[in-house]
């Protein structure tokens, strides 16, 4: 059976703009244009999807964002919204009710911080002690500290007898040896470790629970953007349980795992049960909220200090070498100038010693590449993928770090676009979550959380910004052929969505809704259905 949509505005982003309908048929594009047309071809057995005058797009492709990182944060409790000893026992206390956390079950929350508690110091036992059932772990958001209840005390073997370990501290209850359940440093990190990890069917629970998020959110290619063995071996077997429902495209940790290329020669750039292997993952620095970005010029405020690269040039060499010699795609992260220019400057050494190839390297955040910079992009054909929702985000903390003239132009979209540079836009989830409409509103309206507009003259207009999550995307993949455009031949990989995104005030475009997500013609998500009755 195929479908024919019809009744609403259909963004195609190819030549063909607002055509009457679109007819699918097995799961791929048949026909784009007049009903007339679509009536002469389709059969009775098709069905007619009434629009209702909603807007249907080709659904968003995710240029990069760790799935499989979503689907462990899903396991853990935020409390870095905590204000109170009470808010933490309330959060968790939900937690375990939404997670349906049984009788003996750990709960595990991070992401406290004691300076913003009114109690001002650290939750003792006795607060999580409310939890009588099951074993409590919480980390500070340094990740240094914690606090555990009796029950986890127990199984941490760790009682009134229990020395200090060296490098660490087992707090007590005033005048006693008694344990109080706070754990600092090593005493800490030591009984951390024995939290046991997820078995194999709590972890597919997990992974269905993030790939729902992304579905959710209208994206049907999510990527794994560094794969270790954990992440590669869990998600080839996810693949061969056929387990995994949307496309998944994995990079491979190139410093410590690049043999997974050779382990799992059989998905190299091609799919198979909805997995491919796309090729390798490198880090040239850090991030530009932590100061660790490496820049050509200091932080501000800061002296000589301009953050650091991750390896010397050799080193970086090396990695583009074997990349292009292999003709396997890289993603770099990249976040400052510094290390934009490291990456542009080894990547053009290796293009000379093995030749340039159709490798589509990326250049991941480029948070602050500089428009000086561009020039050599575009000559190499690197692909620049921004995190833009970071202006929203950080872009108050970014104009601290860097001062005005840098932080105006964080995510130079504008500059990348005015010079025909092929872009993509991201969300490194679960740095955030993955929310493309937003990341949209972001590279148009470039508002940050304090409400100021930062860097006017680098906003996009919807039609490129959609481009960034969707066709742009494709490419990046490989894909374009398939996916990211509705066109004959390609993928039906829709999504509908409440609001035409390129006609509403931009401002608005934060409150557009994905209603319905479509995977080749089946549809996956509606918002008008539990999405637990579908599954
Ligand atoms: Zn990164
Ligand atoms: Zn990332």
């Amino acid at each position: 059976m195929g479908h024919i949509y019809y009744n609403g505005d259909i963004i195609t982003l190819s030549e063909n703009e607002y055509p009457e309908g679109v007819y699918e048929k097995n799961g791929i594009i048949e026909y784009v244009g007049e009903i007339s047309e679509i009536k002469k071809i389709c059969d009775d057995k098709d069905e007619w999807v009434d629009l209702c005058g909603k807007t249907l797009c080709p659904a968003f492709i995710d240029p990069h964002s760790h799935i499989t990182s979503l689907a462990n944060t899903l396991r853990l409790c935020n409390l870095s919204k905590a204000n109170c000893f009470d808010d933490i026992k309330n959060i968790l206390e939900d937690f375990k009710l939404k997670r349906n956390i049984k009788k003996g079950e750990w709960i595990i929350g991070f992401g406290y911080d004691n300076n913003f508690l009114i109690e001002k110091k650290h939750p003792d036992k006795t607060v999580l002690d409310f939890f009588n059932e099951n074993p409590v772990l919480i980390t500070h958001t340094s990740g240094h500290m914690g606090v555990a209840n009796s029950m986890a005390l127990n199984i941490f073997s760790i009682d009134e007898n229990s020395e200090n370990p060296e490098g660490g501290v087992i707090g007590r209850f005033e005048n006693s040896k008694e344990p109080n359940g706070y754990l600092e440093e090593t005493a800490f990190i030591n009984v951390s470790k024995n939290i046991p990890e997820p078995n194999f069917d709590e972890k597919v629970k997990l992974f269905k629970e993030a790939e729902k998020i992304y579905i959710q959110n209208g994206i049907l290619t999510a990527q794994e953007g560094f794969a270790t063995y954990s992440e590669a071996d869990l998600l080839y077997k996810l693949s061969n349980d056929n387990l995994i429902d949307i496309d998944v495209v994995m990079y491979a940790d190139m410093k410590n795992n690049s043999d997974i290329t050779e382990k799992y020669n059989d998905i190299l750039k091609k799919y198979k049960n909805n997995l491919k292997l796309g090729g390798y993952k490198i880090f040239l620095d850090g991030s530009p909220q932590g100061k660790t970005a490496f820049m050509k010029e200091p932080y501000k405020d800061s002296g000589d200090y301009r953050g650091y690269p991750v390896y010397n040039d050799y080193k970086v060499v090396e990695f583009f070498d074997k990349a292009v010699e292999e003709n396997i795609q890289i993603l770099g992260h990249s976040n400052g100038d510094g290390a934009c220019q490291q990456f542009l400057d080894c990547y053009e050494k290796s293009v000379e010693n093995k030749g340039e190839k159709d490798i589509r390297p990326v250049l991941i955040h480029g948070q602050l590449l500089g428009i000086d910079q561009l020039e050599k992009v575009k000559k190499l054909h690197v692909i620049p993928s921004y995190f833009v929702s970071h202006v929203y985000y950080w872009g108050d903390i970014h104009k601290m770090n860097f001062g005005i003239d840098r932080a105006r132009n964080i995510s130079p979209i504008k500059s990348t676009t005015d010079k025909n540079i092929l872009f993509t836009m991201h969300t490194d989830t679960p740095v955030i979550m993955p929310n493309f409409i937003e990341e949209i509103w972001c590279a148009v309206n470039r508002i940050t959380k304090n409400g100021e507009v930062l860097g006017e003259s680098q906003r996009i207009d919807v039609y490129n910004a959609l481009k960034g999550v969707t066709i742009n995307a494709a490419y990046q993949y490989f894909e374009e052929d398939k996916k990211g455009s509705i066109e004959k031949g390609k993928y039906a990989d829709f999504i509908v969505i409440d609001k035409n995104i390129l006609k509403v005030d931009k401002r608005d475009i934060k409150n557009i809704n994905v209603i319905k997500t479509i995977k080749r013609g089946s549809v996956l998500f509606d918002r008008n259905i539990q999405f637990d009755e579908q599954h």
